[in-house]
C-alpha cells in the first residue's frame, strides 16, 4: 500500500486553503461540509468563489502566503496556480508536519484526498493513489450507481436501534439479525422513501427477530422501451436481488440478461389476443408469490403507469396488504421519441402532448377525437398499429389536415429500431406496404418534420 486510508474528523478544527480559484473554492467547500472551520488566503478570490461561499464560515485573507500562517492549522489545502507558492505551502506544512495537500501534484502531498460516494454516515472513498485520478471517478461513478441514495438513512436508523439490538442479542445472531435487516425487506422500505414504516418495522422485529425476514414483497418496476441503458438505477438492482421475475412480451431479451441469474423467470405473456396469463391471474400469481416470502419483481415493458396495467396489479396486492413499491421507467412516448429524433414538444411547433391509446375494443376506437385534434399538439399513439385505418380516417373527419406529419417507429430504442414517416393520409398504406410489427408507437404532428434534422440513432439494419 502506497497510502493509509484514514477518514479525519475535522469538525471545528481551523484549515488553510491556499489558493482563490474554482479548484479552491470546491476544496474549501469540501473542508465545510466536513465541519472545519476554514480560512482561505488568497490575494483576491474569484467571483465563482466569493458567491458560492457562506462567508459566515469562511475566513478570507487577502494577502499572499506567509509561513506563519500555518501555525495552529489542523491542515492545508494549496490550489494556486502558481508553481512557486504551492512548493512553498508544501513545504513549509512538512517542515511544521502539518498535512498538506497540493492540488494535482502529488509529489508535494503528505495526503491525497480520494473521489468520495457520500452516503453519510456511510462514506466510500476511492484512490489510485495519484496514478490515475479519472480511472478513480469512473470506479466512483460505477459505486454510486451501486449503492442506493438511502443508504445513509439506512445506517442512521441502523445507529438508532444499535444499542437496543445489543442488548436483546448475542453477537452471533446480532450479525445475522443485522445482515437480514440491511438486505432485506426493511432495508427496501428506506431505500423506497418509508423511514417511519421501517423504523416501526425493525421495533417490531426487535420483539420478533423473524419479523425482519419473514414476508415477500412485490416491486412494480418499469424496464423502459428496450434499451437495457435506460434502466434506472433502482430497476436493476431490484433485479439484481429478485427471487422471482414476472415479466411481459415487452421486456426485452438483454434487459432479462441482467436479472440475478438464480431467479426464477416467469413468462405472463400479454401478445395481442393471446394472453398467456389473464390479468387477474397475474395479480392472483404475484400474490401467492408474495405470500410464500419471495422477493418479486413484476417486470413490466416502460412505465408500469402508463397503460401497463399497473394500477390494477398493486390494487390487488394493496387489498392484500403486501408491501409493494412502484418503478418508473422510460416509457415508449419518451424513448421512442428520443431515439428517433423527434422532440414531442417544441415552442415553435407544438404546446401540448398527447399519449393516447389505439387499442380496438369491439372493432372500435371510442376516443375523444374533437380534443386529440387540438392545433400546435402532438400525439402519441401506443397500441395503435391493429386501427391504423380507423384512427386516420377518424382524425382526418375531426379536422386534422390530411397532410399533418406523422411517424411510426418500431421497436424503438433497440437495434432493431424502424422509423417511417410520412402524412396522417399515407400513415395506413405505409404500413400495409412495409410490414410494420408490434410493437410500434405513432407519432402524430408537425414535430415529426424535426426528424431530418435531429435524428441521430441509425442502428445497422
Ligand atoms: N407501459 C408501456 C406501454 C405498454 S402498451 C410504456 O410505458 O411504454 C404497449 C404499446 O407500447 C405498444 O403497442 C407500442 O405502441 C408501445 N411500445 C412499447 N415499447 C415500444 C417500443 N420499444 N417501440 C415502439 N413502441 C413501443
Amino acid at each position: 500500500m502506497d497510502y493509509l486510508p484514514i477518514f479525519l474528523d475535522i469538525r471545528e478544527q481551523p484549515c488553510l486553503v491556499v489558493g482563490g480559484g474554482a479548484v479552491a473554492a470546491r476544496k474549501a467547500a469540501q473542508l465545510l461540509r466536513a465541519g472545519a472551520r476554514v480560512t482561505v488566503h488568497a490575494p483576491a478570490l474569484s467571483a465563482a468563489f466569493a458567491a458560492d461561499l457562506d462567508s459566515s464560515r469562511v475566513v478570507h485573507r487577502a494577502a499572499r502566503f506567509a509561513e506563519e500562517d500555518l501555525s495552529n492549522h489542523a491542515l492545508v489545502i494549496a490550489a494556486t496556480d502558481d508553481a512557486e507558492v504551492n512548493r512553498a505551502v508544501a513545504a513549509a506544512a512538512k517542515a511544521r508536519h502539518v498535512p498538506v495537500n497540493v492540488v494535482d501534484q502529488p509529489m508535494l502531498c503528505s495526503f491525497i484526498m480520494p473521489s468520495i460516494i457520500d452516503r453519510s454516515p456511510v462514506i466510500v472513498a476511492v484512490s489510485s493513489g495519484g496514478a490515475s485520478p479519472v480511472l478513480a471517478r469512473l470506479l466512483r461513478a460505477r459505486l454510486e450507481t451501486l449503492i442506493p441514495a438511502g443508504y445513509g438513512h439506512l445506517a442512521a436508523l441502523a445507529a438508532e436501534f444499535r444499542d437496543r439490538i445489543k442488548a436483546r442479542l448475542a453477537p452471533a445472531e446480532r450479525r445475522r439479525f443485522w445482515e437480514r435487516v440491511l438486505q432485506g425487506p426493511i432495508a427496501e422500505l428506506v431505500f423506497s422513501g418509508r423511514q417511519s414504516e421501517a423504523r416501526q418495522a425493525l421495533g417490531a422485529s426487535l420483539d420478533d427477530a423473524r419479523l425482519a425476514i419473514s414476508g415477500g414483497e412485490v416491486a412494480l418496476v418499469g424496464a423502459g422501451p428496450g434499451d437495457p441503458d435506460l434502466l434506472t438505477f433502482r430497476a436493476l438492482r431490484l433485479m439484481q436481488r429478485a427471487d422471482v421475475v414476472v415479466y411481459d412480451r415487452l421486456v426485452a431479451e438483454p434487459i432479462l440478461d441482467l436479472v440475478r441469474r438464480d431467479a426464477e423467470r416467469i413468462y405472463a405473456g400479454k401478445a395481442r389476443a393471446e394472453h398467456t396469463l389473464p390479468q387477474e391471474d397475474i395479480n392472483q400469481l404475484l400474490v401467492r408469490l408474495a405470500k410464500e416470502g419471495k422477493r418479486v419483481v413484476r417486470l413490466k415493458g416502460g412505465d408500469p403507469f402508463i397503460f401497463g396495467r399497473g394500477g390494477e396489479e398493486i390494487d390487488t396486492l394493496a387489498a392484500e396488504g403486501i408491501p409493494f413499491q412502484v418503478v418508473p421507467g422510460v416509457t415508449a412516448a419518451a424513448g421512442c421519441a428520443s431515439y428517433a429524433g423527434i422532440p414531442l414538444t417544441h415552442r415553435d411547433y407544438a404546446q401540448s402532448v398527447v399519449f393516447v391509446t389505439g387499442h380496438l375494443q369491439d372493432g372500435s376506437m371510442n376516443l375523444n377525437w374533437p380534443a386529440l385534434v387540438q392545433p400546435r399538439q402532438t400525439i402519441v399513439f401506443y397500441m395503435g398499429l391493429v386501427g391504423i385505418d380507423i384512427l386516420c380516417r377518424e382524425l382526418t373527419a375531426h379536422g386534422l389536415p390530411a397532410a399533418t406529419p406523422a411517424a411510426l417507429v418500431q421497436q424503438g430504442t433497440t437495434p432493431q429500431q424502424r422509423v417511417l414517416t410520412g402524412t396522417l393520409a399515407s400513415l395506413p398504406d405505409i404500413v400495409h406496404q412495409n410490414e410494420v410489427k408490434a410493437p410500434t408507437l405513432i407519432i402524430i404532428g408537425e414535430v415529426v418534420r424535426l426528424r431530418e434534422r435531429l435524428k441521430w440513432f441509425e442502428p445497422a439494419a
